[in-house]
């Protein structure tokens, strides 16, 4: 099947309340324009240079869709990734949510970002930890900051053959969220829930998730 086919299959398949984020690396722009055409919203890169080269290679076309930094932000591209992203979902320290919000402001705009929770507890993956009372801090920290707006929690999780086994983590994430959200923090309106992927969308729908990321799915197998 076509990248259109499989995007528009996959739309039809999850609810309409759930926004699907195209995890694009690896992929070319003709790839990326083929599934804006077919009507993604959303578009997610991992790295802030090839991101960028995407976004340039897409022209018009870009401003189609919002954008996402879905991988590890490091501080020296800050300022190339505000030219580009809309949404940065890997915050993981007060340190970071501040040298952005820095940036953010010496540039006069606005980003919406997500809180990323480590919920497997990996050594490998990026987030903060999974307790309630860290991510709560870090919240509040972010509402504090004037030129950042908390919209979210992204979670990984960790990998499974069985998806099923990835679901006491996603209802773990879902639980800090409801919290967090609870909360009712100024400058903060926690809409999104971002978890998913190609292989446990369907599970993470289940537990709650609003926001999933897919690659392999819509484009197959990355090379
Ligand atoms: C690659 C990636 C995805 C999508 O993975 P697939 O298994 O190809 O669907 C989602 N989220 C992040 C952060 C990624 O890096």
């Amino acid at each position: 099947m076509s990248i259109t086919e499989n995007y528009l299959k996959i739309r039809n398949q999850v609810p309409e309340h759930v926004t699907i984020v195209l995890a694009c690396k690896k992929r070319t722009p003709k790839e990326v324009a083929e599934v804006i055409d077919a009507g993604a919203s959303d578009i997610g890169e991992n790295y802030v240079q090839e991101g960028g080269k995407m976004f340039d290679a897409l022209g018009d076309k870009a401003y189609k869709a919002r954008w996402h930094m879905i991988g590890p932000l490091q501080k020296n591209k800050i300022n190339k990734a505000l030219r580009i992203f809309d949404s940065i979902q890997t915050v993981h320290s007060c340190e970071q949510a501040a040298d952005i919000d820095k940036r953010a402001q010496a540039l006069g705009k606005k980003v919406s970002v997500f809180i990323e929770i480590n919920i497997g507890e990996e050594s490998a993956k990026s987030g903060i930890a999974a307790e309630y009372e860290a991510v709560k801090s870090l919240a509040e920290d972010i509402s504090n900051l004037g030129s950042l707006n908390l919209e979210g929690i992204m979670t990984m999780g960790p990998f499974y053959e069985d998806p099923e086994n990835i679901r006491p983590y996603f209802r773990r994430t879902k639980e800090i969220f409801d919290k967090i959200k609870s909360l009712n923090l100024p400058d903060t309106d926690m809409k999104y829930l971002s978890m998913g992927m190609s292989d446990s969308y369907k599970v993470a729908i289940e537990e709650g998730s609003n926001m999933i990321r897919l690659g392999t799915i819509i484009f197959g197998p990355r090379i």
